[in-house]
């Protein structure tokens, strides 16, 4: 805001003529105007008065400036480039330019100057009167739009995503990138309405975000010219261009994306072998059935089927007939029940099938029949004829439980029996299997003699970084040294053990043992973090950390040194609980890892809930690597979640140089398998360690 015109004090207005008084508001007028104000004579081109700010311009004051002349007053130069302009003002024209000034003080300006002709009652000119206006802010700020307006088109022409601008919903410009995604010429899209892009289930949204001037991204589908959709993200905005407000929307192509989410999403509900949903989506979904039965006062069957044979079959043709076995056993369950019955995997040889709308137990029998007689039919398999047979254990809701898992937890239970009768056949649930627990008592009573007798001994498999073959932790794994069947693999008793609860105390064994040994080596001289794999069952114990707090103290062996791989079912469960229990191991500078990831649940939310420090790759992705398209996706879609997530990432069971390569191209740091080491007792690993060390 510029101040009010004030008057010199002293100066007696009141006291002067009319004409002196008016002298003196001019020259109040003048000298307070923001302008340069001047006026020359036409016959010399001396200056005859020139306000404060003109004055002051060209170094001079209002005093001192009077008489002299425009060269002297503007110099030379500037009056050779302004002469042209003061002749034509001369020849009566009004006359307006630009020029560039450099100030007394230094400053570059930019004025725009006016020369207008002043005319005597005879009609000849008498002088010109100049006024100029300082015009820099504006020329600079219209050359700094122009600039990012250039640099913007620039921009938008080399930018990959679409970019289009659009007034009152219609297109007014796109980049090249638009062309391509609607696969159509830019003059085509000029002029059209941007909803004729946008897929017609989005229409609505899009148009909602654009009247409500939305800036956030959002997803939705675009229509291009030859009638295909394709997924994508829209981000709005409102920008200036060209000195106009205009709306531009910036359109990524994100298939990519989707199919990665999509494929996670199915990973994390099916199994991959068979493609039948997994324990996860099996437990969903049979509570949906049990509500709608118990609503409708129905029945639904249960039914665990075991596979009786399978074991020959792996051992004797190797895992891929195995899995082949496997895939066609799941066809011929798919086949053998009603759409609206269930079919899952539980993992291993066991699957599980759910018949709803029963009104009584019987009702099954036929169905478990046929179930039965299509197992048995012969498979080819490898140019060699196989036959399988299975035991399927049966229960009933609401008469045998009324829960998920207490109905798959009696099936499985009659399973066992009917196996112990003698395999291919199958078992309705009664409430005296649950008192039938001998073989149970047999088993924990032959496990808890091995661990006194210390027939369980640990091998070890290490883990490398993949780039250097530099060791960063060995992976301890249980067998059991049976005295009249030999060395036992885990999966020989871990699933039972499991079952039975027999599992806590097995496992506090391999606890102890595996930190010991951890600090075995580390008295000579090898430190290395040892990886111990913990069962769910033995997690949900009471007293597990304080356990391992203490078996560390005992030993004296930093918490840094200990590594835990988990599996992915415990993060289905409590989830304040499970928190507590990883933050307490946490604490004990334990490091944290998620043991055969893609297997399970496979849910990105836990993986950002829990304090998970690494991810083990389930080692049936790594298999089939470089030749499987799907394992490869699904390789990769993990290895970017991890990163992602900063998580540590290993693949398991890495056993060719095709696989270590294809892993370390796609940055998977870590690897463990067989090409690395297998795992070895404790004399051999100690020597391995001390060669790689
Ligand atoms: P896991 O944790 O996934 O362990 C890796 C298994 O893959 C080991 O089988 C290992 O011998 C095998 N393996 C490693 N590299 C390769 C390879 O390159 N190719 C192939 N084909 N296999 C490879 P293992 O020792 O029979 O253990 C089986 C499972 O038993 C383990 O799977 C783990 O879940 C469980 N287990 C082992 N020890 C313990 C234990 O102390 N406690 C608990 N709760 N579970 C254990
Ligand atoms: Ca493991
Ligand atoms: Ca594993």
């Amino acid at each position: 805001m510029l101040p009010p015109i004030t008057t010199e004090p002293g100066t007696q207005l009141a006291a002067l003529d009319d004409v002196a008084a008016s002298a003196v508001h001019l020259r109040l007028l003048t000298d307070n105007m923001p302008a340069l104000i001047a006026y020359y004579n036409v016959k010399d081109l001396r200056c005859q008065f020139a306000n404060a700010a003109y004055a002051k311009t060209y170094g001079f004051d209002t005093q001192s400036i009077v008489g002299k002349n425009v060269r002297e007053i503007i110099g030379e130069k500037a009056f050779r480039t302004i002469r042209p302009y003061i002749e034509r003002a001369f020849a009566m024209e009004r006359v307006s330019y630009e020029r560039a000034l450099v100030t007394p003080d230094g400053q570059d300006r930019i004025i725009e100057v006016n020369l207008i002709p002043h005319v005597g009652a005879e009609g000849a000119a008498l002088g010109t009167f100049v006024m100029i206006n300082d015009v820099t802010k504006f020329r600079l700020a219209e050359s700094a739009v122009r600039e990012s307006e250039e640099r913007f088109g620039k921009f938008a022409d080399a930018s990959n995503e679409a970019i289009v601008f659009f007034e009152d919903g219609f297109v007014t410009d796109v980049n090249e990138a638009a062309t391509r995604m609607a696969r159509t010429a830019r003059e085509k899209m000029l002029g059209c309405s941007v909803l004729d892009f946008i897929a017609p289930e989005c229409r609505e949204t899009v148009a909602h975000h654009i009247r409500s001037g939305y800036e956030q991204p959002y997803e939705g589908a675009v229509v291009r010219a030859d009638g295909t959709i394709i997924a994508v993200e829209l981000v709005g905005k409102a920008i200036m261009y060209k000195g106009k407000t205009l709306r531009m929307t910036i359109v990524r192509d994100i298939r990519d994306r989707k199919e990665t989410e999509a494929r996670i999403h199915f990973l994390a509900h099916h199994d991959p072998l068979t493609r039948l949903p997994n324990r996860a989506m099996l437990m969903e979904c049979l509570h949906t059935l049990v509500e709608s039965a118990r609503r409708q006062s129905k029945q639904v069957a249960v039914l665990f089927v075991d596979l009786d044979n399978f074991k020959t079959v792996n051992d004797s043709l190797g895992h891929f007939a195995g899995d082949e076995l496997l895939k066609r056993v799941a066809e011929r369950l798919k086949h053998s029940v009603r759409s609206t019955d269930l079919v899952g995997r539980l993992g291993g040889d066991e699957f599980l099938l759910a018949m709803t709308d029963l009104n009584a137990p019987e009702e099954v029998v036929p169905a478990v029949e046929k179930i039965a007689e299509l197992i048995k039919e012969p498979f080819s398999l490898e140019g060699e004829v196989f036959t399988v047979s299975c035991s399927i254990g049966i229960s009933i809701f609401p008469k045998d439980a009324d829960t998920p898992d207490m109905l798959i937890r009696n099936a499985d239970a009659a399973m066992y029996f009917a196996k112990d009768r003698g395999r291919s056949n199958f078992q309705f649930f009664t409430s005296s299997l649950q008192q039938s627990a001998h073989h149970a008592l047999a088993l924990e009573s032959g496990i808890r003699k091995a661990i006194k007798q210390v027939e369980f001994v640990l091998h070890y498999q290490p883990e490398v970084l993949a780039k250097t073959g530099a060791i960063t932790s060995v992976e301890a794994l249980v067998r059991w040294q049976h005295p009249d069947l030999g060395l036992l693999g885990p999966d020989k008793f871990i699933p039972l053990a499991e079952s039975r609860g027999l599992i806590v105390p097995l496992g506090q064994w391999v606890i102890n043992e595996a930190i010991r040994q951890a600090r075995e080596w580390l008295n000579l001289g090898v430190r290395v973090p040892v990886a111990v794999n913990l069962s769910a069952v033995q997690f949900k114990q009471k007293g597990l950390v304080e356990d391992i707090a203490a078996c560390l103290a005992r030993h004296h062996l930093p918490g840094e040194l200990l590594e835990l791989e988990l599996t992915e079912s415990l993060f289905m469960e409590d989830v304040a609980a499970v928190t507590k229990t990883l933050n307490e191991l946490k604490d004990l500078g334990v490091t944290l890892a998620m043991d055969d990831f893609g297997t399970g649940y496979s849910s990105l939310s836990y993986l950002k809930r829990y304090p998970i420090d690494k991810i083990k790759i389930d080692r049936s992705f790594i298999r089939d690597i470089p030749n499987d398209k799907d394992d490869i996706a699904i390789t990769i879609a993990i290895i970017n979640l991890a990163e992602s997530l900063g998580l540590r990432v290993v693949a398991e069971g890495v056993e060719t140089t095709e696989q270590a390569e294809f892993l370390e191209y796609h940055h998977c740091d870590y690897i463990q398998g067989y090409l690395i080491s297998r795992p070895l007792p404790p004399a051999e690993i100690l020597s391995w360690l001390r060669k790689r060390y």
